[in-house]
């Protein structure tokens, strides 16, 4: 039994908080605090019973400190911004405070993400005797424990690891995001990177792409992107010959998504207008559906999932393992969309191991070192399923 607190009023936040309050012999007592306090009691409402709320700005290590010293939490599931990671962990640091996110540290002013700035911290985690998880929501996250379970119990080596990760739903809108819009935007128009014979190659934005046929959705054309959980799984497991991550996209969003970049819109670089800064990409997310409205028409199903190819007793396996989620049934359960959904459960169920004391270890974690079998069948249980084929075509 523990005391967490929820940073973040977002979708995911909301799926997280819903998800916790109905483990409540775990989560003992709930906090959600945001730099909206309005949104945080809409979530508490919700709920109903006793989720505490409060303000925070989480780019102030000093406003932290003084919230996690009043409330005292055992654990902090940081579900906002990747922005507000590392003031979120020095706050833990200082507090005396165990920490859980699902997105890594990106600075404000350049598009760029990788682990080393979290994984600086893991000396200074592990004299106080903490615990940071780092990445544990779908994708970084389920992705990278369906690894680790995959390498425990399928392979004695991984040598081919591709992430799948489809949205085959339709919420009706011209142009929306899933999650926030901002964060998002920055992640897909980056350049594509993936890992082959030790070393990191790269493609233009979108450029390479294949038909993939997903479970019980069927071909949908599938993009190679770069994504965090790449850097963390090729370190861990040193037998990967080849690591890649795919998302599908429809025509209609990568229309968008070309335009928003040829007129300038998907930039960081602060203007002026009318005598005020603003990034025109801040200015675009104001204007775009909120992913979180997205969830009452929202029609279809998810599926994200890895497919692997590695040796098992001198013969070589493939094997694919993943989740479909259904929008329409996020959206009953918890007011969410699937995205929201696939990544609040994770985050909940990573939050439920470490109260347990069986993910608790001082020290910067990815998740995918913590021993995956607890938390795959807490999976089967809180609402993301999975399935497994073996010996199949994985057609990559
Ligand atoms: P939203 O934009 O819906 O929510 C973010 C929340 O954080 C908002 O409530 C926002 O407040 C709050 N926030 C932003 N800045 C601050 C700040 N300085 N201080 C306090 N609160 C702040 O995002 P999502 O819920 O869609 O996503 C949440 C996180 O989940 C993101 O980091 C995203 O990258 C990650 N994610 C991870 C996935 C995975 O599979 N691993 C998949 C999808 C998302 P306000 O309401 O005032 O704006």
């Amino acid at each position: 039994m523990g005391k967490v607190l929820i940073i973040g009023a977002g979708g995911v936040a909301t799926v997280a908080a819903v998800k916790m309050a109905k483990n409540r012999d775990v989560f003992s007592e709930i906090m959600i605090a945001s730099r909206t306090k309005s949104k945080c009691d809409a979530i508490a409402e919700r709920i109903g019973g006793n989720v505490k709320t409060a303000h925070v700005d989480a780019d102030s290590v000093d406003e932290l400190v003084i919230l996690f010293e009043m409330y005292r939490p055992e654990l902090v599931v940081n579900l906002a911004l990747p922005y507000q990671d590392l003031t979120i962990m020095e706050a833990c640091l200082r507090c005396g405070v165990n920490y859980l996110d699902t997105a890594n540290y990106e600075p404000k002013d350049e598009a760029h993400f990788e682990y080393s700035w979290q994984w600086a911290y893991k000396k200074r985690f592990e004299a106080a005797g903490l615990t940071a998880i780092l990445g544990c929501g779908f994708d970084p996250g389920v992705s990278g424990i369906y690894t680790a379970y995959a390498a425990k119990h399928i392979f004695d080596e991984i040598h081919y690891l591709d992430i799948v990760d489809c949205n085959a739903g339709n919420h009706h809108k011209a142009f929306a995001t899933n999650f926030n819009p901002e964060i998002n935007i920055r992640e897909i128009t980056q350049k594509g990177r993936f890992y082959e014979d030790g070393e990191w190659k790269q493609t233009g934005a979108l450029e390479v792409h294949k038909p993939l046929t997903y479970p019980n959705i069927g071909p949908r054309e599938s993009y190679l992107m770069y994504h965090e959980e790449l850097e963390s799984l090729v370190k861990n497991y040193p037998t990967i010959k080849r690591a890649r991550f795919w998302m599908t996209f429809g025509q209609e969003y990568l229309t968008h998504l070309r335009v928003i970049q040829n007129i300038g819109m998907a930039s960081i670089e602060p203007i002026l207008y009318e005598g005020k800064e603003i990034v025109p990409l801040q200015f675009l997310k104001a204007v775009l559906p909120n992913p979180q409205d997205l969830g009452a028409n929202y029609e279809g199903e998810t599926s994200i999932g890895c497919r692997i190819r590695g040796v098992k007793n001198g013969e070589e396996h493939t094997y694919y393992i993943y989740n479909n989620c259904s929008h329409q049934a996020a959206y009953e359960e918890t007011g969410m969309q699937g995205v929201s959904y696939t990544t609040g459960v994770p985050a909940m169920i990573g939050a439920r191991m470490f109260m347990l004391g069986l993910w608790k270890r001082p020290g910067v974690w990815n998740v995918e070192e913590f021993d995956p079998d607890p938390f795959m069948e807490e999976l089967n249980k809180q609402g993301l399923p999975w399935h497994e084929v073996h010996d199949g075509d994985l057609e990559l």
